[in-house]
C-alpha cells in the first residue's frame, strides 16, 4: 500500500514536470498557425478592399463637390458681371439725365425764365421742353433705382453663394481629411500583409515538412514522430583521424582548428577557427531539418541539426558555413558526416564556424524563435573541447 501511495507522488511529480522540459508541440498546432495567419490574411485584405471602396467613394464625393464649388463660382462670377452690367447702366443713364439737363441749360441758358424773355418761340415751347426733359430724367431716376435695387439683390445672392461656396470648401476639407485618414489606415494595415505572408508560408514549410516525414496532427514533432537517431557512446561509427569524441557520444566539429571566441556573455555559442573550406562534422547523430540561409537576418549559411539524446531533443546549428552544403533536409548524419565547410557568410570578417546549441526547442524546429533563445545552452555541456 504504501509504495503504491509513493508510486502515484512520483507519477504526479513527473506529469507536472514533464510540460516544462517537453518540447511538446504537435503538428496539429503548426496546421493552427497556418489557420490563424490565413485568417488573419484574409480578415486584412478584406479591411484593404473595404478601405479601397471607401477611398473611392469619398473621392467621388470630393468631386461632385468641386463641381458644385465650381458651379457657384460661376453663378458668382454671373451675378457679378451682373452688377456690373447694372452699375455701367446706372452710370449711363446718369450721364443722359445730366445730358438732358445740359442741353435744356445749354440751349436755353442757366434761367428757364430767361429762355421765355429772350427767346423761347413761346411760353408753351418753353413748358413742354421742360416737361419732356423733367419726363426722360424721371425715367432715368425710375430705372436707376431699379438698377440699383437689382444690384442690391444680386449683392445679396453673391453673399449667400459665398456662404455656400465656403460650406462647400468645408465639406471638401473635411472629405480630405477623411480620405488621407482611410489611406492611411490602408497602408497601416499593407504593411503588415508581408510579415503575416511569412508567417504562414513558415508555418505551411513546417506543415509540410512534417507531414512529408510521416507525421499526423496528433503527433508530437520529434518526438512521437521524425524522431531523430539516438545519441549512444557507440554511435558515430568510424570516425576520422584527428576527431575529438566524448563518451558521451558527441564530437567535437572540426578536425584541429582552434578557439576564436568562447560561449557567454552575449556569444551565443563557440566560434572555431580553421581555414576556409574546412569540413565540418555533425557533433553527434541526428537529423538534418533545415539547409539554407533564410533563416539569418544577415543572411548566414547555416544548417541545422537535431539530435536525441535518451529521448530528450538536443539541437546544433553550424552557421557562416559556405554556400555549397553537402546535406539535405531530412538527412540522417552522425559524427562522420561532413555537414558543411567552413566559411564567412552573413555577419562574420573571416571564415569561421558559429556551433551553437540548444536544448528541447531548435530554431524553426518546435517552438518560437524566443523559447529557442531562452533553451541556448553552451556547446561545452555536450561537445568535448580538444584543449
Ligand atoms: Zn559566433
Amino acid at each position: 500500500m504504501k509504495k503504491k501511495v509513493k508510486l502515484i507522488i512520483v507519477l504526479v511529480a513527473i506529469t507536472l514536470l514533464l510540460p516544462i522540459k517537453a518540447s511538446a508541440v504537435t503538428l496539429g498546432e503548426y496546421e493552427a498557425a497556418v489557420e490563424k495567419y490565413t485568417k488573419e490574411l484574409q480578415e486584412k485584405e478584406a479591411k484593404i478592399a473595404r478601405g479601397k471602396e471607401e477611398i473611392a467613394a469619398v473621392k467621388k464625393t470630393i468631386a461632385e463637390t468641386e463641381e458644385k464649388i465650381a458651379s457657384t463660382e460661376r453663378e458668382v462670377e454671373a451675378l457679378q458681371a451682373e452688377i456690373e452690367r447694372c452699375d455701367r447702366e446706372i452710370k449711363k443713364k446718369d450721364a443722359e439725365s445730366k445730358k438732358i439737363m445740359e442741353y435744356y441749360q445749354i440751349e436755353n441758358g442757366n434761367n428757364a425764365y430767361l429762355e421765355y424773355v429772350f427767346g423761347a418761340t413761346s411760353i408753351t415751347d418753353m413748358i413742354y421742353r421742360m416737361s419732356v426733359a423733367e419726363q426722360l430724367t424721371d425715367y432715368n431716376d425710375k430705372v436707376m433705382k431699379e438698377l440699383k435695387q437689382l444690384i442690391e439683390t444680386n449683392k445679396k445672392k453673391k453673399a449667400e453663394l459665398k456662404q455656400k461656396q465656403e460650406e462647400l470648401n468645408a465639406l471638401k476639407k473635411k472629405l480630405e481629411s477623411e480620405k488621407e485618414r482611410i489611406e492611411e489606415e490602408v497602408s497601416g494595415v499593407e504593411g503588415t500583409v508581408p510579415s503575416t505572408k511569412g508567417q504562414i508560408e513558415l508555418y505551411q514549410k513546417r506543415v509540410n515538412y512534417y507531414r512529408s516525414r510521416g507525421c499526423s496532427s496528433n503527433d508530437i514533432i520529434g518526438v512521437t514522430c521524425d524522431v531523430p537517431p539516438k545519441v549512444t557512446p557507440s554511435s558515430g561509427g568510424n570516425v576520422s583521424a584527428g576527431a575529438v569524441i566524448g563518451e558521451n557520444g558527441f564530437r567535437f566539429p572540426v578536425n584541429g582548428g582552434r578557439i576564436s571566441w568562447g560561449y557567454g556573455g552575449g556569444h551565443r555559442g563557440v566560434d572555431i577557427t580553421r581555414g576556409c573550406g574546412t569540413p565540418i562534422y555533425a557533433v553527434a547523430p541526428g537529423t538534418v531539418y533545415y539547409v539554407g540561409n533564410g533563416l539569418d537576418v544577415y543572411g548566414a549559411y547555416m544548417v541545422l541539426v537535431v539530435h536525441n539524446v535518451n529521448g530528450q531533443l538536443v539541437f546544433s546549428q553550424y552557421a557562416h558555413v559556405q554556400p555549397g552544403i553537402p546535406v539535405y533536409v531530412g538527412q540522417p548524419v552522425d559524427t562522420n558526416t561532413i555537414v558543411a565547410y567552413m566559411g564567412s557568410t552573413g555577419y562574420s570578417t573571416g571564415c569561421h564556424l558559429h556551433l551553437e546549441m540548444s536544448r528541447y526547442y531548435g530554431w524553426a524546429y518546435n517552438g518560437t524563435y524566443y523559447q529557442y533563445i531562452n533553451n541556448i545552452i553552451s556547446p561545452w555541456n555536450y561537445v568535448p573541447s580538444p584543449y
